[in-house]
């Protein structure tokens, strides 16, 4: 054959180099340094290399990697404990992923109503320009025909109807319905937020109609907004919840978070992981949280965003033939541009800027949350270069 590239032809990847990390930057082989705004799409919430996180997976590298869940791990039950203590959850199934996690959601809210005597109730109703990961059950969940397409029949038991629009949310409940699965911003679709009033009306829907509501907070939570989970800017609580990305800094973990009574379907042998929960992924989350949850953090990602969100005000006044809108929470930013997404993707990336695009024709900035006010101005004035030549490509047209 002529062609030995021996990896999946699945991703189109940018011709960079990464060998090196240091907190919001980037190093290439050639010694180029990037200004990290796409953390590995809201992944390295603390950066890159970040000491507490490295010495945490260090220390337990010298101690013990694996020991499968057929024995105690300690570590889960302290990272089990502190996610418990800071949400509406009181049970918690560690995952490797964000699919995964959404899959053992998926599965706790038909098991519960299994469990009640109700086999029939499992449709989960979800919404348009929603992601949920690229398993056969999270496509279906999505329901993007582009993920779907020459995957064999669509897994049954997910429908979707448009974000935002709680009549036809009304409408789509049946006695087969099970539960309501949301992202409370939608990431991949565009940086859309749910409103606080949707949320609201969908928690009350649920409580009507006896059914579950699942937020999918993979890309949302661990601080991302500025709250530790964005449904809190909602005043709502859920009764399960996927998290992963930040939660893990960089390290491939996940979890799904229930009431005692939402996770009361899911007994001995009804789920497994090999390597969920593994002990070095539950040192590298217990290390996350001993930062994100300590005094004046989620301040400073507030404090930070104001930073963003100012600067990227003055942009949209000063580019108009390139910023349409600027949306988001936190540092969750979405901006909504007028060129196509890939010519601002690379227009920024020529400034050593990484970002990332979405759905809606939207480019994603997700800083590492500790980054700071120098490095978001810093950040801003690559993104005004980079709006800079594309106005005037633009004009020259
Ligand atoms: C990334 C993401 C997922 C999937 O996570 P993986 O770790 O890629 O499986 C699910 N939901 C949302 C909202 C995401 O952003």
């Amino acid at each position: 054959m002529a062609d030995a590239a021996p990896l999946y032809e699945t991703y189109l990847r940018a011709p960079l180099r990464f060998v090196r990390g240091e907190g919001v930057w980037l190093v290439t082989e050639g010694g180029e340094r990037y200004l990290d705004f796409a953390a590995g799409i809201a992944v390295n919430s603390l950066g890159h290399a970040h000491p507490h996180l490295v010495a945490a997976l260090k220390d337990q590298a010298d101690k013990v990697w694996h020991l499968s869940n057929l024995y105690d791990i300690p570590g889960q039950e302290t990272l089990g404990r502190r996610l418990v203590e800071a949400t509406f959850a009181d049970k918690v199934f560690f995952t490797n992923s964000g699919a995964e996690a959404l899959e053992c959601a998926i599965k706790t809210a038909r098991r519960y109503h299994f469990s009640k005597g109700h086999a029939g109730k499992f449709h989960i109703i979800t919404f348009e320009g929603a992601f949920h990961g690229r398993t056969l059950a999270t496509i279906a969940a999505g329901g993007q025909e582009k993920y779907l397409e020459g995957f064999g029949p669509k897994t049954p038991g997910f429908y979707q109807v448009p974000f935002g629009d709680i009549a036809a949310v009304r409408d789509a409940i049946g006695e087969e319905t099970a539960a309501i699965l949301i992202e409370p911003i939608q990431g991949e679709g565009g940086i859309r937020p749910a409103s606080k009033e949707f949320l609201q009306e969908l928690r009350a829907l649920c409580d009507e109609y006896g059914l579950l509501l699942i937020l999918d907070e993979v890309q949302t939570g661990v601080g991302r907004t500025g709250r530790l989970f964005a449904h809190e800017w909602a005043g709502i609580t859920p009764d399960i919840m996927a998290i992963a990305k930040g939660i893990g800094g960089g390290f491939p973990l996940g979890a799904c978070l229930a009431t005692a009574e939402a996770a009361s379907g899911m007994v001995a042998g009804t789920h497994g992981t090999t390597y969920g929960g593994n002990p070095l992924a539950m040192a590298v989350g217990n290390a996350v949280l001993d930062v994100v949850l300590a005094d004046g953090f989620l301040d400073h990602v507030r404090d930070v965003a104001l930073v963003f969100r100012q600067g990227l005000a003055a942009l949209k006044d000063r580019f108009p033939d390139v910023v349409e809108d600027i949306r988001g929470e936190g540092l969750l930013i979405g901006i909504k541009t007028k060129v196509p997404v890939a010519d601002l993707l690379n227009a920024v990336r020529a400034e050593k800027l990484l970002a990332v695009s979405a759905g809606g024709n939207v480019l994603r900035l997700l800083p590492p949350l500790t980054v700071t006010a120098e490095e978001a101005r810093e950040g801003l004035s690559r993104l005004e270069r980079a709006a800079e030549k594309l106005t005037a490509a633009v004009k020259a047209a």
